[in-house]
This record gives C-alpha cells, sequence and structure tokens, in this order.
C-alpha cells in the first residue's frame, strides 16, 4: 500500500472560521487509486513548522502533498520552506518569469519583487500549470518519493489535482501525452449522474472517471490508468468521452477550456441575439458571470437588479397585484421580470431570477433554496423551478449558472 501525508499551510487554517478541505478532497482522490493517507498536518505560514512537518513525512511516505502558501505575498513561504528541507537552491526560472511578466503585463500592472518569487523554483522542481490562478503548483521528485506543492485555494487545487496531480501519479514515469480527457455538463445533479454513467465508466477499468462538482457545472475527468500505450490510451479515453457524451446528450456543453457562460455567449453570438437579465436574489451575479466571457459585449445588453418589490414593478414590470398575491418568489413573477426586462431593454432574450438564498426568509411552502428562473423569447417564455442546496453563496452562484444553462438549452 502506498503512503501519503498532507501538509496544509495557512495561519488562517488554525483559525475558528476557515475549514482546512483540501486534505478531504485529496484522501479522497488518493483513496481511489489504492493510496492511503496516513497523516495530516495543518501548520501556520512559518517557515520553521513547515519544514518541520515536511521533514516528518520525508522517508515516511511516498507521496507528500502541501498545499498553500505558494501566493505572491511575505506570508507565503512553502517555497522556501520546501527548498530549504529539501536542501535544494532556488533559482529564477526565466520562462516562469516571462509568463507571469505578460500575465501581470495583461492586467497592466508591474512585476513586483513579491511576484517575482513565484518564478523562483527549488532546482529540480517540475511546475504543474494553474488553469484558474497565477501560481503553478511544482512537483519535486525527491529520492522514491513525489512531493508536490499545490496552490491553496480549493478551486485552484482541485482541478490542478485531477490533471496535473493524478496523471503523474498514475503515470510515475514519462509521458509522452496528457492522458486525461474532460466533458462539462450543467443542469445535473451529481449522483444523478453517476447513476446515468455508471454502467459505462465501469467497463473501462484502465480509465479512472471522477466527478467535480461546482456550483451546477459538474466536470468529468476521464484518466488513464493503463498501460503505458498512448495509442491504446487515446483510444479508449475517446472512446469512453464519446459513449459518454452520447448518454448524456444535450447536458454536456464543453469537452475542454470553454466555460458555460463562454459556450452560451458563442450561441448568442453566432444567431445575432441580445440578452437583458432581471435579477432578485443573486443582486447582479448573472450580470458578472455573463460579462467573465470576453466579448460579452456582442449580446449582453446588461440588466436590472430588482431586489426589492418596488423596482420588480417599477423597472421590470411585474404586476403589484400578482406580487400581492403569489409573493416575489413565483413562477409567475420570474415570468413577468423575463418579459418585462426583455421589453424595457428591447432585447431579443430576457432571463430572470428569483428566489430565496437564505439563511433566512424560507417558509414551509418557499424553503430556503428555492428559485425560479424565468425565459421570454419572441417564441414564448419558459420557467423553471429549481430547489438548490447549499449555504447563501453557493445557492446564488448555483441559481446563476443554472439560469445560463436554461439560457443554453433553449438556444439547442
Ligand atoms: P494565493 O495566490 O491565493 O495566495 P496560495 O497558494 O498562497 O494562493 P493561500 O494564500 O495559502 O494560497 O490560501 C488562499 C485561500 O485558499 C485561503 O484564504 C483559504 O480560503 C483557501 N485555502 C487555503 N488552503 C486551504 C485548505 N487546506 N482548505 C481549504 N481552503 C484553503
Amino acid at each position: 500500500m502506498h503512503r501519503a501525508e498532507i501538509i496544509a499551510v495557512g495561519t488562517e487554517l488554525l483559525s475558528f472560521s476557515r475549514p482546512e478541505t483540501n486534505s478531504l478532497f485529496l484522501t479522497y482522490q488518493l483513496a481511489k487509486l489504492g493510496i492511503s493517507v496516513v497523516r495530516k498536518f495543518t501548520v501556520g505560514d512559518r517557515n520553521q513548522h513547515i519544514q518541520q512537518a515536511l521533514k516528518l513525512a520525508l522517508g515516511a511516505s511516498d507521496f507528500i502533498f502541501l498545499t498553500g502558501g505558494l501566493g505572491p505575498t511575505n506570508d507565503d513561504r512553502t517555497r522556501e520552506a520546501v527548498a530549504a528541507a529539501l536542501g535544494l537552491p532556488l533559482s529564477e526560472d526565466p520562462e516562469l518569469l516571462d509568463r507571469l511578466r505578460r500575465h501581470r503585463d495583461r492586467l497592466g500592472l508591474p512585476l513586483s519583487s513579491n511576484y517575482r518569487r513565484q518564478a523562483s523554483l527549488p532546482e529540480g522542481a517540475e511546475t504543474l500549470p494553474n488553469a484558474n490562478g497565477s501560481a503553478p503548483g511544482l512537483l519535486i521528485r525527491w529520492k522514491k518519493a513525489m512531493v508536490f506543492l499545490l496552490p491553496g485555494p480549493p478551486h485552484e487545487m482541485e482541478p490542478m489535482a485531477i490533471m496535473e496531480v493524478l496523471p503523474r501519479i498514475l503515470k510515475n514515469r514519462s509521458v509522452a501525452f496528457q492522458p486525461v480527457e474532460l466533458l462539462k455538463t450543467a443542469g445535473e445533479i451529481e449522483s444523478r449522474l453517476d447513476e446515468r454513467i455508471e454502467d459505462i465508466y465501469r467497463e473501462y477499468s484502465d480509465i479512472e472517471t471522477t466527478l467535480l462538482s461546482s456550483q451546477g457545472i459538474i466536470r468529468i475527468f476521464f484518466c488513464w490508468n493503463g498501460l503505458d500505450d498512448t495509442t491504446l490510451a487515446r483510444t479508449r479515453l475517446s472512446e469512453i468521452k464519446d459513449r459518454v457524451r452520447e448518454r448524456l446528450g444535450d447536458s454536456v456543453f464543453s469537452d475542454g477550456d470553454v466555460e458555460l457562460e463562454e459556450a452560451t455567449g458563442s450561441m448568442l453570438r453566432n444567431r445575432g441575439l441580445t440578452l437583458a437579465v432581471a435579477e432578485s436574489c443573486t443582486g447582479g451575479l448573472l450580470g458578472a458571470v455573463l460579462t467573465r466571457a470576453a466579448g460579452a459585449a456582442d449580446y449582453f445588453l446588461g440588466g436590472v437588479i430588482c431586489y426589492s418589490n418596488r423596482l420588480k414593478v417599477q423597472l421590470a414590470g411585474v404586476d403589484p397585484e400578482l406580487l400581492a398575491r403569489s409573493g416575489a418568489v413565483s413562477e409567475q413573477v420570474a415570468l413577468q421580470m423575463a418579459s418585462g426586462v426583455r421589453r424595457l431593454l428591447n432585447a431579443d432574450i430576457g432571463l430572470s431570477i428569483t428566489g430565496v438564498a437564505g439563511p433566512t426568509g424560507g417558509t414551509d411552502e418557499k424553503p430556503v433554496g428555492l428559485v425560479f428562473v424565468g425565459l421570454a423569447m419572441e417564441t414564448g417564455v419558459e420557467v423553471r423551478k429549481l430547489q438548490l442546496s447549499g449555504d447563501r453563496q453557493t445557492i446564488r452562484a448555483r441559481a446563476a449558472n443554472l439560469a445560463i444553462d436554461l439560457l443554453r438549452r433553449s438556444l439547442l
């Protein structure tokens, strides 16, 4: 049995307010590969404490994971502490420095000395691309162990673990290709989606299938776990991906880097359609998500944040009698908000969200998490009733994504 240890770095993780969750995610992923986590540490941003934990783990385990403390600020000490504990010199990597400089240039910001620190690597370290942030992960092969340094934020760490770490563990030797395929779906519930595709992935004992659910979007990773044979791996991976895609049909919106709002935005752009939104419980989040896509101005006009009933009537054209009768969170109000904003802003499509984001305000009849999404187009109106789980921010983020998904499906 292979042994793993996890060192979560971050003083905030020692406080009462910030739960340490990265190790739970890693433990689950490693368990599926037959690797047991035998010890975990949570340490503050102190060089000495990071070194002490790492020294205990070295020699005792085959896989060591440090998460957090890779950022540009002074309290990010992981890189330096690991280099010191392993006796490896740190030196600036010109290619990484160049990549960071271009990243900062794009933001119109200088490459301060803090950021330069991110470009210094312990000798022999391999960088792991970070799809969701600036700090790359690092892999150091030390004697027989693999030491991974991963970013702290879960939305950076989790995809990196799946895309970059697991394949390297599975193929603990050099590979000429990336043995991972990906499908992204929206509008599905994780457990139900798992049931729908389980019979397919169980046929592929040489492929590790992992579902990663976040804010209404589920990413399905297929990770090659078979013989070191590129042709076989490619064939099997594309076969499983095609079968799962066919099974899931319209729920799949991407098989690569494209995000939900980009996929939906392209459909609007290609058809020359414009969109306006009316938001209540999401308070502008729907507009924020839509405008994450570059070039959103081609189709997104803007919208109305009608959080109060007064603005639902005044700006989104909701009938005050209907509001009094059915309450702000109702199917009819969602529909009127969508139609109203479509009219008001002279858009081809109106999209609306009204719901109970919680934690207060829920009733037996309208519990926390109840959300209505309305859609108004030339061809007619549509509404989707959602019962979402999670805390306030999760409910709001899911509602925004699922509203975009309703729109996407109506354009198929
Ligand atoms: P950044 O570039 O954001 O500074 P980093 O790799 O330095 O990245 P940290 O600064 O250590 O990461 O952590 C950033 C945030 O990520 C923390 O405030 C915390 O919210 C979250 N985080 C870090 N480690 C964990 C963990 N082990 N479990 C859960 N959340 C974590």
